[in-house]
């Protein structure tokens, strides 16, 4: 039986998801709630519309095409949906002529995904590169994920999983055994903070990347940095020691600082954002912060 799963975006010549070019395959829907998550529409696993005005020309046809009287056209804020009556069904972006009204993901099954992966086969190859999961949460959807990464497999695709770590540790490691590289995040060491900013606490992302570490699996920290949130020095430093402390070959620590990039998009879906008490980390606290990290005896870069 084929198994499905909504993607909401594949990267291609993606350089900073794993080793070498890659493809990546970004699952939609996620059990975090991150408060800077620049991907909103990654967010619920069900199939989400977007709208931008800026693309509306006025057509109307949408509004004619609803069946559910769901849009209404306004001055303001031009088209607008009633999400109560809407029910995703599509017809409204299908008809729409300039992709104002677009659906944000696609229910793909795990040979559409082989597919796209080697149509850039040329370059993966030449780069070391692969395939890198990503979402969302892709292990939320470890049913459709191991069988993506059995298929890449059997094609010599470099398989990559990029996580927030938060799932049962059983289906960690039923992908693990299928998983050639990690990009692991780590937010905060603090559980209580860990809940305040994302929704859930971090025993057991914490739990995991232990038992993933002793497994022998090559793994990549990505720290996302928010001012406000865990930029700080204690945070820092527990964070170093915790990474320092894992066991396996030495991890690689990517440092991704937060930018207020996607307000934008947050609005499209007709959501709004919560950016009070967050900001962006300055030039001078990112190098601070990877000297502390290096001063740990880690290997730190700011991105990637
Ligand atoms: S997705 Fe379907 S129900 Fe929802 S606004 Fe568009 S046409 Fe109407
Ligand atoms: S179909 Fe597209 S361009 Fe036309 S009114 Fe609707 S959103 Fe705007």
């Amino acid at each position: 039986m084929s198994v499905s799963c909504l993607v909401f975006d594949t990267k291609r010549y993606a350089i900073n998801d794993g080793p070498g070019v890659r493809v990546t395959i970004f699952l939609k829907g996620c059990p975090l709630r991150c408060a800077w998550c620049h991907n909103p529409e990654s967010i619920a696993p069900q199939m989400e519309k977007m709208y931008t005005p800026g693309k509306c020309i006025g057509c109307l046809a949408c509004i004619e095409a609803c069946p559910e009287d769901a849009l209404t056209m306004t001055e303001e804020r031009g088209v607008v949906t009633d999400f109560e009556a809407c029910t995703m069904c599509g017809l409204c972006a299908e008809c729409c002529p300039t992709g104002a009204m677009e659906m944000v993901a696609e229910m793909t099954d795990v040979q559409a995904v082989v597919d796209a992966v080697l149509e850039e086969r040329v370059i993966i190859d030449q780069s070391g590169g692969g395939v890198t999961f990503s979402g969302g949460e892709p292990l939320m959807h470890h049913r459709f994920l191991i069988k993506a990464l059995e298929a890449c497999r059997a094609e010599g695709i470099h398989c990559t999983v990029d996580t927030s770590g938060f799932a049962p540790g059983e289906v960690l490691m039923a992908v693990a055994a299928r998983t050639d590289h990690w990009l692991y995040d780590l937010k905060s060491m603090n559980p209580d903070t860990h809940l305040r900013w994302t929704g859930v606490r971090n025993e057991v992302i914490l739990e995991n990347l232990t038992a993933l570490a002793e497994s022998g699996a090559s793994i990549n920290i990505r720290i996302p940095l928010i001012e406000g949130v865990n930029a700080d020095d204690e945070n820092m430093r527990t964070t170093a020691a915790f990474v320092k402390g894992l066991a396996g070959e030495p991890k690689q620590v990517n440092l991704l600082p937060y930018h207020k990039i996607a307000e934008s998009k947050y609005a499209k879906l007709g959501r709004t954002i919560e950016l009070e008490g967050m900001a962006e980390p300055s030039e001078e606290r990112l190098a601070e912060i990877a000297a502390m990290f290096s001063a740990s005896g880690l290997d730190a870069t700011v991105g990637g």
